[in-house]
């Protein structure tokens, strides 16, 4: 086949995801390895993007795709009442990887339904029925996924499902509480997730529901002592903490969970993306064991034809397995503090238009302004979502150069695969330093 044959069927018969239809125009896609893809003409993109920041492992590790094979042969599909080896080893590894009181999972094929079947599990065993969810958050684009969402996503989806509130998170850059240091926005945004809470009517309260690290809303980490604050309020009004760790998660902070690096136990985590690279769709819910206690003799009232599918559980073991022996989570928490902090700062040291950089692990972004004194982004926030106006020119120069950039509103996120090499880093970094003489002539 060539690139127009692909082209040609897909822009017949294929209807995407967030999109006009009529007004794109998708790359198609040959083929694929480690950090790289390519099209039909030669032209190989860096994957600065890990497709949708969720090929931690790479494109095509020969090892996961032998494990996907060799499951093939055995056994493709069997439903989710029965037992089966991957299921269950898929289950284990994944329960000894999270913090210790949680030690069951519930399968899925993606995260949103993660996020739904977390909040399920949340109204189960509290009997209230409110979420609260942060603005600035994306959770899936299922009914209360994307009710819970805080972006300009949920807008056409709305109404969609009853009963999420939404609430501020931290976001120290553009702090919605006016703090001045990182602290003070701890104690502002816990004092104003407290405030939330008691006008909203701690007993209606069944769950609060948090990306860990903020994932397409700008790689907003929290600062210190922040989730532990969340944690003790949650405690306080026995209300579920949800950690949505469905793109922070598998190696991307540079941690198996994201919650390790400030020590935090929700009483669930949401994974999909990392948990096996997308080989093949997979997702859950890791449930703290008081949780599952409630569903012993109470059915839980939810499920999935393809929950806990025995190939997507293989390509997670195979996944889990290559990750320790590789040493990956490691790799991705070194290079983003030996090779990608740095360069990053170089930028920022070099270009106007970058306002701030933040992240960790694999997991950054640089948001880009106008000017660095007001902080007025260099295109506005607006349901328009992807890239508007000088973005679309940061991008074109981005994949002219062989880049394939992630990016979001006024930002630029450095996401690549969690086994991306230094002399990978240094390429994309560089070519990302051309593009930013694009947005530097907005300055
Ligand atoms: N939660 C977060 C934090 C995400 O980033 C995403 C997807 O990007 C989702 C949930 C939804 O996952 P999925 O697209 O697999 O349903």
């Amino acid at each position: 086949m060539t690139g127009e044959q692909v082209r040609a069927d897909d822009r017949a018969h294929v209807f995407h995801s967030w999109s006009a239809q009529g007004l794109i125009n998708p790359m198609p896609v040959a083929g694929a390895e480690g950090s790289y893809f390519w099209d039909y003409d030669g032209n190989r993109y860096l994957d600065f993007a890990s497709q949708l920041v969720n090929v931690n492992i790479g494109h095509q590790h020969p090892r996961l795709v032998a494990a996907i094979q060799e499951q093939a042969a055995k056994l493709c599909t069997i439903q989710p009442a029965f037992a089966n080896d991957k299921r269950g080893e898929a289950a284990r590894l994944i329960a000894e990887l999270a913090p210790a009181p949680l030690n069951k999972v519930f399968f899925t094929n993606g995260g949103a339904e993660a996020n739904e079947n977390a909040i399920r599990l949340a109204r189960g065993h509290t009997g209230r029925h409110k979420v609260l969810a942060t603005y600035r958050s994306y959770h899936g684009s299922t009914s209360t996924a994307i009710t819970a969402t805080g972006d300009p996503r949920r807008w056409p989806n709305e109404p969609a499902a009853i009963g999420v509130v939404h609430f501020w998170g931290p976001y120290p850059y553009r702090s919605p509480f006016y703090a001045e240091t990182p602290e003070q926005e701890t104690e502002r945004a816990l004092r104003h997730l407290r405030d939330t809470i008691v006008f909203e009517g701690a007993g209606t309260i069944a769950a609060v529901l948090l990306e860990t690290v903020v994932g397409t809303n700008g790689i907003l980490v929290p600062p210190p002592g922040y989730l532990a604050g969340v944690r003790g309020i949650c405690d306080e009004f026995g209300i579920v903490f949800i950690a949505d760790e469905v793109m922070a998660g598998f190696g991307r902070c540079g941690e198996w969970f994201a919650v390790d690096r400030w020590n935090v136990t929700p009483d669930l985590i949401t994974f999909a993306k990392g948990v096996n690279s997308g080989y093949l769709p997979l997702g859950g819910v890791v449930i703290a064991d008081e949780i599952a206690e409630t569903f012993r003799e109470r059915p839980f009232p939810g499920g999935l034809t393809y929950s806990g599918h025995p190939l997507a559980c293989a390509s997670a073991v195979a996944s889990i397995e290559i990750f320790k022996e590789e040493g990956i989570v490691e790799h991705a928490r070194a290079i983003g503090d030996d090779v990608i902090a740095p360069g990053l700062a170089a930028l920022a040291a070099k270009h106007p238009s970058v306002g701030d950089v933040r992240g960790l692990g694999v997991f950054w972004a640089i948001e880009l302004v106008r000017d660095r004194a007001t902080r007025e982004p260099l295109v506005p926030y607006n349901a328009a979502g992807a890239a508007a106006g000088p973005m679309n020119e940061v991008a074109a120069a981005c994949k002219q150069r062989g880049l394939w950039p992630f990016i979001h509103f006024n930002r630029v996120h450095v996401v690549p695969p969690c086994t991306v090499t230094a002399d990978e880093v240094r390429t994309g970094l560089e070519i990302i330093d051309g593009a930013l003489d694009v947005a530097d002539r907005y300055y």
